[in-house]
């Protein structure tokens, strides 16, 4: 055992595995890992009590947790978690992009979630501390990155529901990933879903919260069976108001050239505040394209795609980038966006946002954080 870096006064553990795999067989692995199926040789995890605050933060053998059966999370789904990517620079180097935008973010979910702030100086030691010692998991080849997942759990043992918990688990594991829907930038069809909402005011939409998820499997089975690949969520209220795509924010582009414009809808408290989405605001008004945060109706995105006003439709997230939308199908019909190939707009941005992102375009706003080794 030998000891790592030192933040908020903790220092991590070092426990290495006894179990790495050979460089041989990473080699392997990295061939085709496709997205969220293998996971590297190590995680980190730090444990909270009231009492202590944050302790016995360590580097360990990735690996099963051991809970009891009545803990916590598994009955009151106290869990929040995060995404983020390690990518590899030209000359060797890792970098994540806005990391600190995800450690505001965890902290903003933790809050809703009445679970426990993690120092910002925490929530990046984990990851160079991580990286430090599986960072030739990063993989090489274009589009494929290392997919970081930070996640805290309540671990209070005990069926009582008046609380929350007073003692938490904060854990970072890594996951090196392919293009994550397969076959690069594949536009995909949308499934307008009535039926089901994703969140309404003052519940937990804006929050990364497993949740959130569980309860939209059922809704995008439903877009599947209706032969589409991804469900687009509308507001609670009127079911008229579109608010997201999935795990992934949504922007429309207006008129093409000189004259492109593009929409996002406004952030309500219902929508997920994607870190893309927020780079993408500042990013297209400096390539010439105007940038609005609005509203936009299912009739109006139908209407606006007949009359070819509407000439590109795409989502953006950590995870797939941007993601041109093809086709939208409800219960009304289905109608095509442009001529349902990816746009120019589409393209240039997300040419933009990778360049960035893996280190071959200057960064002037200081998004880019190396984790040197
Ligand atoms: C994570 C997530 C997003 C995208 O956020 P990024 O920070 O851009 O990755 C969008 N919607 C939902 C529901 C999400 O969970």
């Amino acid at each position: 055992m030998s000891n790592g870096t030192t933040t908020s006064g903790l220092t991590f553990d070092i426990r290495l595995s006894p179990r790495r795999r050979t460089p041989q067989e990473r080699e392997a692995i990295l061939e085709n890992p496709g997205f969220g199926r293998v996971f590297t040789d190590h995680m980190v995890t730090i444990r909270y009590s009231t009492e202590k605050g944050w302790y016995d933060a360590r580097l360990e053998p990735y690996g099963p947790l051991s809970l009891d059966p009545a803990t916590s999370v598994l009955h009151y789904a106290q869990e929040i978690f995060e995404g983020l990517k390690a990518y590899r620079h030209p000359d060797g180097t890792l970098a994540c992009f806005r990391p600190e935008a995800n450690a505001a973010r965890f902290n903003r979910s933790a809050a809703r979630m009445a679970m426990p702030d993690l120092p910002e100086d925490l929530f990046l030691g984990a990851i160079e501390t991580l990286l430090a010692h599986d960072g030739d998991w990063v993989p090489t080849r274009a589009d494929t990155s290392l997919y970081l997942r930070p996640f805290m759990i309540s671990t209070d043992v005990g069926l009582g529901v008046n609380n929350p918990s007073g003692t938490y688990l904060f854990v970072l594991i890594a996951s090196p990933s392919g293009a994550y829907f397969s076959g690069g930038v594949k536009p995909v069809t949308v499934w307008l879903c009535e039926d089901y909402t994703r969140a309404a005011r003052g519940g937990t939409g804006a929050a990364k919260f497993g949740g959130n998820y569980a309860a939209s499997f059922l809704a995008q089975s439903q877009a599947v069976e209706q032969g589409c690949d991804q469900v687009v969520w509308l507001d609670a209220v009127e079911h008229r108001w579109v608010e997201e795509m999935g795990g992934m924010n949504l922007f429309f582009v207006f008129g093409s050239g000189e004259n492109a414009r593009l929409l996002t809808p406004e952030l309500t408290g219902t929508l997920l505040p994607g870190i893309t989405r927020d780079s993408l605001l500042k990013l297209a008004p400096e390539l010439g394209l105007p940038v609005e945060e609005g509203r936009i109706s299912t009739d109006q995105w139908r209407e606006a795609a007949t009359s070819g006003e509407l000439t590109e439709v795409f989502a953006c997230g950590t995870a797939a980038v941007i993601t041109p939308v093809s086709h939208v199908k409800s219960g009304e019909g289905q109608f095509r966006i442009g001529d349902g190939t990816p746009g120019p707009i589409t393209m240039r941005l997300r040419e933009e946002l990778v360049g960035l992102q893996y280190g071959t375009r200057p960064d002037n706003h200081g998004w880019v954080r190396r984790f040197d080794r």
